[in-house]
């Protein structure tokens, strides 16, 4: 590309701010890439790549975040690929897995457009394109045999085909077909079909040719004979009956495809790519660990995954590509983490009378067995030199804050500089409000760094940082902005991590030489889940709450009258109360403007008596912080917002959520809402109210009512959800899994992780050439870091 620096700049700038599609000076982000594609495609008409990218960017702006996230990896991918020799004529002769598609036999150029909007390019591209699922039509029905209720396939020959309009104006086609058992009639309704439409789908049935049907047997109620419903069919060619066929009488791949590509033709391309370089197709996986497990070969397991003999051999071939995958994968994680074992970090030790420990005595309460457990792992972590990098887990209000507190007053202690990053203003400046009082009297020196600061704030925190006046900075991903430069720092905390992308973290973590790194998460993340996402991290858990804490009482209502009297019940009591409505089509001046208006509406003609705040993510951030500080000192006894308070807010005395429209929210989401609750030891209550008659939705909700355990919801809203949807809202980039399934595979994973430990242990990944090529190219959640 003619410009590669600035789209590389145009790319950081939109992942930093979380695909927002940024808006520049003249154009948006999507707008800019589009124009800079379309020089592309001006110079070479025949590049179909960039021809498909810019389809991609052209609906960037209505894409969800997922997809938006989808659309820059694969788009800096095309960006890392290397431009292809100019010596076009040399390209189909050398044959190898990179050979494009277009030059298989029967693919060409056209076809391969249609290839690439799947995303397949290369030979290798078309093998691992695996399917979704096979159909088993090895086994046939013969007519005679079928019965009700039984879900089959049968061959046969039209024998006749009818069409006609009902009385009602109904198009009918009734297709006889049979086999040397017997007859069946097959019926296809066609809505308001005009006679030529009719005609042209009997045409579709010649007489005497072949076709296969599979559906599910039922009795016509008028004939009492057998019919197929929800019938799926396929004429077939003459050729069909010869054996050898791709399509019928065997385990058949089904395959996702678009309409521009026929499935038998996908299929096919397969076929002959499978059967014409099969033997470039080399294995992965050393040759012990391949015996050890009873994988098949790469070769064969890729013939069996995609036409297998039978059942077992498509399970074995599934296993063995399973296990590869994840095998790839652990093996990266636990090179980086051998990697890391070799730089140098500052150690850092913890006195008996210094900053950690005088900290902790001053703190109010008693720390719970699981906080020392954590602190205690982390301060040994730390007193070695190499460089830490833990992920502290714990439910909302678990009390990861104190943790993360030690750990910056232990670089303190040492005469380093600390950071911690927050994902929103309001929790950074409640982590400088929680810290400041407490750490001032010990003579720290806190920074608060958020880029909603006035400039010359800005300019003043910023000198602080540079000169070491600052021992701990405070902030937002404002702190990660070039022009930050600290002068000693030991250690960084990434508090809620999953709300940041990777590079972000990466590029706080690079603010220094190798610093000590926690990073803190309170969606919790399943095991299989965890492992996958963070193998190049330790786990700690805090297991348990701070004591005395009373579980949740979660409830759904639908009437509101309800609901205002409790919130009056609460409220009388001393407690206070927050209602929270959604983010509406992920529009927050939408939601901010919904919130308004109830909050206006409430203060007028429900609670008049009593003084009502409104937050949302629209307001200033002076205000933001105003009323939050009034919120939490009871100068409001109810607050109005949108989703801003979702992240870690601290309020104890609130003891009531109203959630309005909680169908509109992913479980995991609702946890954390619901965590802004119960956070001393009175008794809290969430009410969900649901506007839904959808039993889906109802089911849903119905899990927040019977636990208070996030792990259990986040299981469930992954489940539910399916990885991509329940991390393209929450987290950053689970690695894109070609064949595994994070919730079905989890013993292979456990398998792959510690074959891949204890092969990092006992042998140089170097000696085996094919793995090495493989691993480095093994899809992490760094991809972004790639462009
Ligand atoms: P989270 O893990 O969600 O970040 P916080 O660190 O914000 O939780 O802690 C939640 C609340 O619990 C805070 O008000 C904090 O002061 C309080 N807290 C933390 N640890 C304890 C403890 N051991 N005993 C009692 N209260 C605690
Ligand atoms: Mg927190």
């Amino acid at each position: 590309m003619d410009n590669p620096e600035i789209i590389k700049k145009a790319i950081t700038i939109e992942v930093d701010n979380q695909f927002i599609n940024v808006r520049g000076k003249h154009k948006t982000f999507s707008e800019f890439i589009c124009g800079e594609i379309k020089k592309e495609i001006k110079k070479d008409k025949n590049n179909i790549k960039w021809q498909i990218m810019l389809d991609y960017f052209v609906v960037y702006p209505t894409a969800s975040l997922y997809q938006r996230k989808q659309t820059i990896n694969k788009f800096c991918r095309l960006l890392s690929e290397k431009p292809k020799t100019p010596d076009k004529d040399k390209q189909p002769h050398e044959k190898s897995l990179d050979t494009e598609v277009m030059y298989l036999k029967g693919v060409g150029p056209k076809l391969a457009l249609a290839f690439g909007k799947l995303g397949i390019f290369k030979i290798n591209d078309l093998l691992m394109y695996l399917p979704r699922k096979h159909v088993d039509y090895s086994s046939r029905t013969n007519i005679k045999d079928l019965t009700p209720g039984e879900t089959t396939t049968i061959f046969g020959y039209i024998k006749s085909t009818e069409a006609y309009t009902s009385s009602k104006g109904l198009g009918i086609i009734k297709v006889k077909i049979a086999d040397n058992t017997g007859q069946l009639t097959l019926h296809f309704f066609q809505g308001k079909a005009n006679r030529y439409a009719l005609e042209r789908i009997k045409a579709q049935f010649p007489k005497d040719t072949g076709i296969m049907a599979s559906g599910t047997v039922k009795i016509n109620n008028f004939d009492l004979k057998p019919t197929l419903d929800n019938v799926t069919y396929s004429i077939l060619a003459d050729d069909i009956f010869k054996g050898g066929n791709v399509n019928l009488g065997r385990i058949v791949p089904l395959y996702t495809t678009s309409d521009k590509l026929n499935i038998k033709v996908l299929r096919r391309a397969i076929s002959t790519a499978l059967n014409d370089y099969k033997d470039l197709i080399q294995n992965v996986l050393p040759d012990f660990i391949i015996k050890k497990y009873d994988l098949l070969d790469k070769k064969t397991a890729l013939e069996q995954i995609h036409f297998p003999e039978n059942q077992n051999m498509l399970e074995k071939a599934r296993f063995t590509l399973v296990f590869e995958e994840l095998f790839l994968l652990q093996l990266k994680f636990a090179l980086l983490r051998k990697q890391n074992k070799k730089n140098h970090s500052l150690a850092l030790n913890v006195k008996k009378d210094g900053l950690v420990m005088k900290y902790i005595k001053s703190l109010p309460f008693e720390l719970t067995k699981s906080q020392k457990d954590a602190i205690n792992e982390i301060l040994n972590d730390l007193s070695s030199d190499t460089p830490m990098q833990r992920l502290l887990q714990g439910d909302v209000g678990s009390g990861k804050t104190v943790v993360a507190a030690a750990m910056l007053l232990a670089a303190v202690e040492n005469g380093y500089q600390a950071a911690i990053m927050a994902p929103t203003e309001i929790l950074a400046q409640q982590h400088y409000n929680g810290l400041v009082d407490n750490l001032n009297n010990l003579g720290v020196r806190l920074g608060l760094f958020l880029g909603s600061n006035g400039i010359a704030q800005r300019r003043k925190i910023e000198t602080d940082i540079r000169n070491g006046q600052i021992d701990i900075a405070i902030g937002t991903h404002a702190l990660i902005q070039d022009n930050i430069e600290f002068k000693n720092l030991g250690a960084v905390v990434i508090d809620e991590q999953h709300r940041f992308g990777v590079a972000q973290r990466m590029k706080l973590a690079k603010k220094s030489t190798n610093p000590q790194i926690l990073s803190m998460t309170a969606t919790p993340i399943p095991r299989t889940m965890a492992i996958s996402l963070n193998g190049d991290l330790d786990v700690t858990t805090i297991e348990e709450l701070p004591k005395g804490r009373k579980p949740i009482i979660t409830d759904i209502a639908t009437s509101s009258k309800q609901i205002y009297s409790r919130i009056k019940a609460e409220i009388e009591k001393g407690h206070q109360a927050y209602i929270i409505y959604p983010l509406i089509e992920e529009s927050e001046t939408l939601s901010a403007k919904a919130a308004t208006v109830e909050a206006e509406k409430l203060q007028k003609t429900v609670f008049p008596e009593y003084k009502i705040g409104l937050l949302h993510g629209k307001l200033p951030n002076k205000e933001k912080d105003l009323i939050m500080n009034k919120f939490k000192n009871g100068e409001f006894n109810i607050l109005v917002s949108t989703t801003v308070v979702e992240v870690g807010v601290d309020v104890p005395n609130a003891t009531l959520i109203v959630i309005e429209n909680a169908e509109r929210f992913g479980l995991s989401q609702l946890h954390q809402l619901r965590g802004r609750v119960g956070r001393c030891s009175l008794q809290s209550y969430c009410i969900l109210k649901a506007s839904t008659k959808s039993q889906d939705a109802k089911e849903r909700l119905k899990i927040m009512t019977e636990t208070n355990n996030g792990f259990i919801i986040a299981e469930k809203d992954l489940q539910l959800r399916g990885p991509g949807e329940f991390l393209g809202i929450r987290q950053s980039g689970l690695p894109d899994f070609v064949i595994s399934d994070v919730l079905r595979d989890t013993q292979t994973l456990e398998l792959a992780r510690n074959e891949a430990v204890s092969f990092c242990e006992n042998y140089d990944v170097q000696d085996f050439p094919s793995l090495n090529k493989s691993v480095e190219k093994a899809i992490t959640s760094n991809h972004f870091l790639s462009c």
